[in-house]
């Protein structure tokens, strides 16, 4: 893949961050890393979403240095650049405010695993990370320490949001949007009464089964 396709996909998909609800005026993002370089795009600082595109997409070295063009880049660029630099497995990084999951990240409360559509991409909970200001790399050690080791590629940080990572952008932004799914059908579930927590065992069987045989495949497979 080239950078110029790169920043192609990154610019369109922050389309399915407005599309699916996500985000208020510019507040959201996403990055991709530069396969096989110390390199990532992001978006620009304060650009509206319908203004955005391959051209104006920044470029930014690891330490989250622009390395070409005028535009200044997103105000979360440290902590994008941070996840890249400590998980050289994640391809792609997203950050929203969505509604439903920042308010349980404002409340710190990680959402329980109750439905089997959580258990499924996530792995079981989704971790709530620590409180950390902006500037500097606390958000980012927030991120890697929450994720590090844990199955949900989703993280709701404290009194902020959400940071998902993924193998590539798209991965990451699919988090995103299932992140808030869940967190608005688990927000109503407690509203309505108790939820029904699923059984650990039952958790590794849909995350088992989702991560290895659901979806196409090359060879004929199990689907639904
Ligand atoms: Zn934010």
């Amino acid at each position: 893949m080239t950078e110029r396709e790169l920043r192609e996909i990154v610019a369109r998909l922050h389309g399915e961050l407005t599309r699916y609800g996500l985000v208020a005026w510019t507040a959201g993002n996403v990055s991709a890393r530069v396969p096989g370089r110390d390199l990532m795009v992001i978006k620009p600082s304060g650009v509206d979403y319908d203004d955005l595109s391959a051209d104006n997409m920044v470029l930014c070295d690891l330490d989250g240095v622009p390395v070409e063009g005028d535009l200044s880049p997103s105000s979360d660029t440290a902590a994008h650049a941070y996840v890249y630099r400590a998980m050289p497995e994640v391809g792609g990084v997203v950050h929203t405010h969505s509604t439903y999951a920042t308010a349980w990240a404002a409340r710190g409360e990680s959402i329980p695993c109750y439905l089997t559509a959580q258990a499924d991409e996530f792995g079981g909970e989704i971790p709530v990370g620590p409180f950390a200001l902006i500037g500097g790399d606390d958000i980012g050690k927030g991120i890697v320490s929450t994720l590090t080791g844990h199955r949900s590629p989703a993280v709701l940080m404290r009194n902020h949001g959400v940071f998902t990572i993924g193998p590539t952008a798209r991965a990451a932004v699919k988090a995103a949007v299932m992140c808030e799914d869940v967190a608005r059908t688990a927000h109503l579930a407690r509203a309505l009464g108790q939820p029904i927590p699923i059984a650990q065992a039952d958790i590794d069987a849909l995350y088992d089964r989702y991560q290895n045989v659901y979806g196409q495949r090359p060879s004929p497979a199990p689907s639904s």
